[in-house]
């Protein structure tokens, strides 16, 4: 009978879903400068293979997706996929993450075509040193369509940080006030080794309780109970702050006994976890003509290998080479 349970009693409701592997940044913590390997076109899924995948997905009980990349807003056409998982009646929350260089134009056609809910990457409230980590000047692009997409009505907007010692984690202080002043939930997120070009070393890496020890001296900050809605973001709040703090600890506190997600990767694998490159190939049973219930067992394929959890714990075994950009995050 098919089911989204996984082996370790997990139920699986939610599925990201990488459109691209093409990036208008190259932040230093993901993408490479020279030697940039991208898919062929081919390669990457269609729009209708995608919402094939999805509907597919639907009847084993995902109610959520997450559009990312790459930069999801480069690839045409985007809000017609947007506008169509919007009105899969199953699917009961559609958001996107983005580096949002090009919301600006983007975020009332998105919005139009339904979607609410927005993260958005910013490591750095300083236009140069954004220019330094990503390696485009692009900070205002960002910061503008920030503040359009907050005008317009998105909500929530989901800031994301990764934070890097030596590089960021002398802004937290900053980005604590933007919590205060504006409605944005700054999440926190630990710098995690993943893909062959995070550059990742265990000196620039900073546990979320560090981060929150930091971010006490500013003012103290109230947890905010989980609810079922929640993904795997520790939520706190400052006193009469607009927005939140959350806190996405994958290395020091892992989370996965309340891992619900799966990933489907820019090329058409299923990924049952982000850390390690076992993957499930949908995409040749999509181009072979495969029945909905076969690619329905595909699917129940990669649940069934889910890991029980990640082993990418400081200084252990690598397991996952495969680049960010091509699994979305
Ligand atoms: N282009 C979009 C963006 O920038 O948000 C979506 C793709 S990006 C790969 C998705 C998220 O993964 C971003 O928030 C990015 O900061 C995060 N990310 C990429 N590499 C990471 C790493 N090594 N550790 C932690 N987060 C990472």
């Amino acid at each position: 009978m098919a089911s989204n349970v996984d082996p370790y009693n997990r139920k699986i409701t939610y599925l990201r879903v990488s459109v691209t592997d093409r990036c208008n940044l190259r932040c230093m913590y993901c993408t490479p400068v020279k030697d940039l390997k991208l898919l062929d076109h081919a390669d990457i899924l269609s729009y209708e293979e995608i919402l094939k995948v999805i509907h597919v997905a639907t009847d084993l009980g995902i109610k959520k997706v997450r559009l990312t990349g790459g930069e999801p807003l480069l690839r045409r056409n985007f809000v017609h996929l947007v506008e169509s998982a919007c009105r899969i009646p199953q699917i009961e929350d559609v958001s996107i993450t983005t580096n949002g260089v090009l919301l600006q134009e983007m975020a009332r056609p998105l919005f139009e075509a339904g979607l609410r809910r927005i993260n958005v990457s910013l490591d750095t409230l300083n236009p140069l040193k954004y220019t330094k980590i990503t390696r485009r000047e692009c900070f205002d692009a960002v910061w503008n369509g920030l503040q359009v997409a907050e005008a317009i009505g998105f909500s929530p907007i989901k800031v994301n940080v990764v934070v890097i010692k030596g590089i960021n984690d002398n802004e937290l202080l900053r980005f604590a006030d933007l919590s205060v002043r504006k409605p944005y939930h700054i999440r926190f997120i630990e710098y995690m080794p993943i893909g062959r070009d995070s550059n990742w070393a265990p000196e620039k890496y900073v546990p979320s309780d560090k981060i929150r020890s930091k971010l006490e001296t500013f003012g103290p900050l109230r947890k905010i109970p989980r609810s079922i809605h929640d993904g795997p973001a520790e939520r706190y709040q400052f006193q009469s702050a607009k927005g939140e703090i959350g806190f996405i600890s994958a290395l020091s506190h892992h989370f996965c006994p309340l891992c619900n997600r799966l990933r489907l990767t820019a090329d058409g694998k299923l990924r049952p976890c982000l850390f390690a490159d076992d993957e499930v190939d949908i995409k040749s049973p999509l181009r072979n003509g495969y029945s909905h219930q076969d690619l329905r067992d595909v699917f129940q394929q990669a649940i069934a290998r889910k890991p029980r959890r990640h082993h990418a714990e400081i200084l252990k075994k690598r397991e996952c080479l495969r680049s960010m950009s091509t699994i979305g995050g």
